[in-house]
């Protein structure tokens, strides 16, 4: 029997049960949210060898220098960029395991994600397939230019630490529509960029740790 897929142990639903709650007593408000999080199997996007650890409040490494983000930070994430209703088209930059992807696609109506590491879009293809999130696209590109043929979202979110607001990615926005990036070296913070009618709109919000945000294709 495939333990993986088996639901026993580490991997079952009460322990997804048990993230969430972790989550709600961290201050993640967005019921939306926590039940796309109660939903999506974060163990199948972690080594088999890591399955166990999946559901603690740890980044994982996926490989390549890479990890797959806290639960608390996807659910952050996703609870910025949902600002309370359901966006339509999200653009993710950084797909890494596809995890984040995955949580996204349950809440919106298509989300595009982008890697620049090729081999990780592969693997994050495939398990996206096999659980069978049909309204999650990934491509292989530098997510500083965002996604031109597909644009405007109603949100994106960046996965990885920038130093500065790419302008590529506001003008990808749609009114109304938010960017969430992590920004900064040392010391990083989540930034809030709403595109309105009058210009852009900048929030500064919780200090975070992500991997930073690379220029070029990695193959
Ligand atoms: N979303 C992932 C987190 C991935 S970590 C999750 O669900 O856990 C951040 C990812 O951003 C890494 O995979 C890294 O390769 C990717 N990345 C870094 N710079 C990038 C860039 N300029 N364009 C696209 N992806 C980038």
């Amino acid at each position: 029997m495939d333990l993986r897929h088996s639901g026993i142990g580490m991997t079952s639903q009460r322990t997804r049960q048990r993230m969430v709650e972790r989550l709600r007593e961290a201050g993640i408000r967005d019921e939306v949210v926590l039940s796309a999080m109660l939903e999506v199997p974060r163990h199948l996007f972690v080594d088999e060898a890591l399955a166990s650890r999946a559901y603690e409040d740890v980044s994982l490494p996926i490989g390549f220098g890479q990890t797959i983000s806290h639960p608390y930070t996807v659910a952050r994430l996703c609870e910025i960029a949902r600002n309370g209703r359901n966006p339509g088209r999200v653009l993710e930059v950084g797909t890494g395991c596809g995890y984040q992807a995955a949580v996204l696609s349950r809440f919106s109506r298509e989300v595009y994600s982008v890697e620049r590491v090729a081999p990780l879009l592969s693997r994050a293809r495939i398990r996206l397939r096999e659980i069978r999130c049909r309204n999650v696209r990934v491509k292989h590109a530098d997510g500083h230019f965002g996604l031109e043929i597909v644009a405007p979202f109603d949100a994106i979110v960046m996965a990885a630490a920038a130093t500065r607001v790419p302008d590529a990615l506001t003008e990808q926005l749609t009114e109304g529509g938010r960017l969430v990036l992590p920004i900064g070296t040392d010391q990083q913070r989540l930034l809030v960029v709403t595109r309105t009618a009058n210009g852009l709109q900048e929030e500064m919000l919780d200090d975070v740790n992500f991997v930073p945000l690379l220029t070029g294709l990695a193959m």
